[in-house]
């Protein structure tokens, strides 16, 4: 059984013209899951599936991509406490005609990266699905990106998170250098300042001291950070008023961690993922600070015969419960249909009952889909995404589930899409 604890299901939100697929071609990049990558501009870029997608230049399908990312390092470099953690990207599109499409995803993804350009900050669509998180209950780190264009704005976009989103937005950096000079950030956690080694696509960086005239901006920071998540740990609060230099990283990022979940905080962060800055610090943020599918709820839902509340609990040995979020046909496999298994255990080639239609289906073969191949695996647990193949009927929103122990996951509050005048 994998271990749920190094598991994570996450979108990245983002606006139009964010940086959204940028940012998660890089991520593939770094996960190591693709041997060449085509930059968005080729039209190659890996989520975009639909002939639609590319004449459009948006992605609109909600599809989960799947790859694995080492945590923790120490400088870029594995040590023997690294481990290797397994994350699932949910799409959600960044378009304003794919609102419900957005709400489906919401729905089977723990945690968020908020994707903001720094230039533009928060936008039309960044609202929409903030309120669309708020309402599912997912935490979420900020990622304000573009920090290499003129006019990018790193404090202005966190300012605007608070006013205009109404979250608690608090930096876990500050930007070194700005636009063309934009080079590195300090950590606010660690009082160090990181530069990226451009050679290396940053994928390594020095350390250095925080530069003279950024220390005591990066100090009334760390205490803004540390007097935010200080109520999550007494030990914290009480080193915060009597000795603060006694804090530890460790107790900072434990904080930072709870808070995020409890949805009382944003971290935010700041890069440039067409510079390559900034990405891999925002996937370590995701192990440290995004939930697993152990820390959130169990999934309530309802008997389908009398209506009685049940629970499903991310557990292997629980009666298997999934929803699935997406329909889709590849172009090799036929109709995929992506879900989330929230409790017990399939085998590809076993039966499922679909509570909506009532039929008993075979699911002939389940996938992982990784950037640049489909894999088939033997079986798919409790807290992980899989696409099936081999259904003759199914809708999104379905919920398929064991037949002895029937259960219907909450109906999805799916609103009436927006009809596009343009
Ligand atoms: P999406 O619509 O959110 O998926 O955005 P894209 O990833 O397609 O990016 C939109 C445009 O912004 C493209 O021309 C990218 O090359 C560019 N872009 C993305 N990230 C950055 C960045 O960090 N810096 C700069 N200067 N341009 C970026």
């Amino acid at each position: 059984m994998a271990d749920l604890k190094f598991q994570r299901n996450f979108g990245i939100a983002a606006h139009i013209d964010a940086g959204k697929t940028t940012t998660t071609e890089r991520i593939l990049r770094y996960t190591g899951m693709i041997h060449r990558i085509g930059e968005v501009h080729d039209g190659a870029a890996t989520t975009d599936w639909m002939e639609q997608e590319k004449e459009r230049g948006i992605t609109i399908t909600s599809a989960a991509v799947s790859c694995q990312w080492n945590f923790p390092t120490v400088l870029g470099k594995q040590t023997p406490d690294t481990k290797k953690y397994s994350f699932n990207i949910i799409d959600t599109p960044g378009h304003v005609d794919f609102t419900v499409e957005v709400e489906r995803s919401m729905r089977v993804l723990d945690g968020l990266i908020a994707l903001f350009s720094a230039v533009d900050g928060v936008e039309p669509q960044s609202e929409t699905v903030w309120r669309q998180a708020n309402r599912y209950n997912v935490p979420r780190i900020g990622f304000v990106n573009k920090m290499d264009r003129s006019g990018a704005d790193f404090l202005n976009v966190v300012k605007q998170v608070r006013e205009m989103l109404g979250s608690k937005a608090v930096p876990l950096q500050l930007p070194i250098g700005a636009e063309d000079d934009f080079k590195g950030v300090v950590d606010l956690i660690k009082m160090k300042g990181i530069i990226w080694h451009m050679e290396t696509e940053g994928m390594t960086f020095d350390e250095i001291d925080i530069p003279a005239d950024m220390l005591e901006e990066a100090k009334e920071w760390r205490a803004q950070l540390v007097e935010a998540v200080a109520e999550y740990d007494d030990n914290l609060m009480e080193k915060f008023f009597d000795n603060p230099d006694s804090i530890t990283e460790e107790e900072i990022h434990e904080a930072v961690r709870k808070a995020t979940i409890d949805l009382s905080i944003v971290p935010m962060m700041c890069g440039s993922s067409f510079k390559n800055k900034g990405v891999q610090t925002a996937l370590d943020a995701v192990c440290r600070y995004l939930p697993s599918p152990v820390d959130v709820e169990a999934i309530k839902g309802t008997d389908p015969d009398t209506g009685e509340e049940l629970t499903r609990k991310p557990d292997a040995k629980e009666p298997f419960a999934a929803l699935a979020f997406k329909i889709m046909t590849d172009p090799f496999v036929g109709r995929l249909a992506f879900f989330r298994c929230y409790s017990g255990h399939l085998d590809a080639g076993s039966y499922v009952l679909n509570v909506r239609s009532g039929k008993k289906e075979r699911i002939s073969r389940i996938m992982k889909m990784f950037a640049n191949k489909q894999n088939p695996v033997e079986f798919i647990e409790a807290g992980d995404i899989g696409a099936a193949v081999g259904f003759k009927e199914i809708k999104t929103g379905d919920t398929l589930c064991d037949e002895n122990h029937p259960i219907t996951l909450e109906n999805m509050f799916i609103p009436e899409p927006v009809i596009s005048l343009a």
